[in-house]
């Protein structure tokens, strides 16, 4: 049943499909618009690997990149808290919900009466006495937090920095359900320890290349500089790609692995009009993320990873320069929804983050600053409000030879990494081989 496949899009989720797909057996055809691939991913912070992102680790180790991933120190978690205090969420070299929960009762970030009711809301869920509500996904996080007894302060000072990090927003705009599911498996499932890895190897070292040489080897075709342009659909197929330059792709299934906001331009407007399946589309929105990646002249001896309060930025990472030399070290600073700060000039963009850098990691001399990026995305990621779960598509559309992948289609975890690889495993497996 093998057959030909064109993919639209060359970032993560595109490429997972190709891995599968061709080891399914099918001829593989990748259209990508930019003179390279990787997508957004080649603008992203180093990404925050937890035990949880099974997909991510199985691309890995069939990279063969698995070993040299999990081999790097656990990077901690810490809270850079307004009233200026640090706190480290201990990791506990035990198996995961004990791990969290014993790491939850020596957290100095929460109070002991936030701790307790966390905890004992912990245990109540556990016994499933009484089961969670069933309208988490239409309630907001910050409200549903209050509900179990979180304080005004542990919301702020916690929550809202893990909302961020995690779903890349902030409490009062997230959906409860997703907030609640994400922590879920990220700290309290698995059987291993909940090790942090913040890979500071260069994501083209470690997933990009690697995975571009396999696809090379096995022959997948790629076609960069090239633009999808148009869908052609007959009764209940799609039956064609047009591209930027007026030729047509003809396959036997066809898969968009696209930003959400590119998938309905490509759709004819009776298609658009008359399947629910694409007319929600329109009801997912995207949010904006600025990151600084600064180059200094000082070292680092290990990844970092600080969480701030009430600062410009909302997370930042620090790592040794692996690629220049010993002595120098990267500092990424990462601003969630700040539509203010889109609008800075550079230099005040960077002004602001040598700021944050100097309460994030402290150093007895100023480091020399050696190069200074500043990558603005104003519709960057998923916004995960609430009622965004039920408008994420599932793979398969209403066409019998179409599918759809990206890390904001449905996958259960907030539009990231995982979610794309996870997204593209999925197209390709439902193809049959
Ligand atoms: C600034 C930033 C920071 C991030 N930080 C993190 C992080 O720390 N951790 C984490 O897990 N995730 C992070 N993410 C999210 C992560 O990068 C994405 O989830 C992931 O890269 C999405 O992959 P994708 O394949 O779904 O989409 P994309 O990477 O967007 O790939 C889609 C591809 O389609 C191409 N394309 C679009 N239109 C067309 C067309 N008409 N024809 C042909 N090609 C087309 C695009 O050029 C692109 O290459 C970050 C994202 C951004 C933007």
């Amino acid at each position: 049943m093998s057959g030909t496949v064109v993919i639209l899009g060359g970032g993560i989720a595109g490429l997972t499909a190709a891995l599968h797909l061709h080891a399914g057996g099918h001829t593989v055809t990748v259209i990508e618009q930019a003179a390279n691939i990787g997508g957004r991913l080649c603008h992203a912070p180093p990404p925050i690997l937890l035990e949880a992102h099974t997909a991510t680790w199985s691309l890995l180790h069939s990279l063969g990149k698995e070993a040299i991933t999990r081999r790097l120190r656990h990077t901690p978690l810490e809270f850079l808290q307004s009233t200026g205090a640090r706190i480290q969420f201990l990791h506990l070299p035990l198996p995961s919900p004990l791990n969290t929960l014993l790491g939850t009762t020596v957290f100095q970030g929460l109070s002991m009466r936030d701790r307790w009711h966390l905890l004992s809301f912990l245990e109540r869920t556990w016994e499933q006495d009484p089961p969670l509500p069933n309208d988490l996904d239409l309630r907001v996080a910050d409200e549903w937090l209050a509900s179990i007894g979180q304080s005004e302060s542990a919301r702020r000072g916690v929550w809202n920095c893990l909302a961020r990090l995690l779903l890349g927003a902030a409490l009062p705009q997230v959906s409860a359900g997703l907030f609640m599911r994400t922590l879920r498996r990220c700290f309290l499932t698995g059987a291993r320890a909940t090790k942090l890895i913040v890979p500071s190897l260069g994501i083209d070292s470690f997933l990009l290349a690697p995975l571009k040489a396999q696809l090379d080897t096995a022959g997948v075709t790629f076609k960069l500089n090239t633009t999808a342009t148009q869908l052609h659909f007959d009764r209940d197929r799609v039956v064609g790609v047009e591209l930027a330059d007026r030729t047509r792709l003809i396959a036997d299934w066809y898969i968009a692995a696209l930003p959400r906001r590119q998938v309905t331009p490509l759709l004819p407007e009776r298609v658009v009009t008359h399947y629910a399946y694409f007319q929600q589309l329109s009801r997912l929105s995207e949010s904006p993320l600025v990151i600084v990646r600064l180059h200094l002249d000082h070292p680092a001896e290990q990844t970092q990873l600080v969480l701030l309060e009430r600062r410009t930025f909302h997370w930042m990472i620090r790592h040794p320069d692996r690629e220049l030399h010993e002595q120098a070290s990267v500092v990424w600073a990462i601003a969630v929804e700040a539509p203010d700060l889109l609008a800075q000039t550079n230099e005040a963009i960077v002004r602001l983050t040598l700021d944050d850098m100097s309460a994030a990691f402290p150093t007895a001399s100023t480091p020399r600053l050696i190069t200074a990026d500043v990558i603005r995305q104003p519709q960057a990621c998923l916004t995960p409000k609430p009622g965004t779960q039920q408008c994420r598509p599932l793979p398969i559309s209403p066409f019998l030879n179409f599918f759809v992948a990206g890390d904001w289609t449905d996958t259960g975890w907030p539009a990231n990494l995982e979610s794309a690889i996870l997204s593209g495993q999925r197209c390709a497996e439902a193809i049959p081989a």
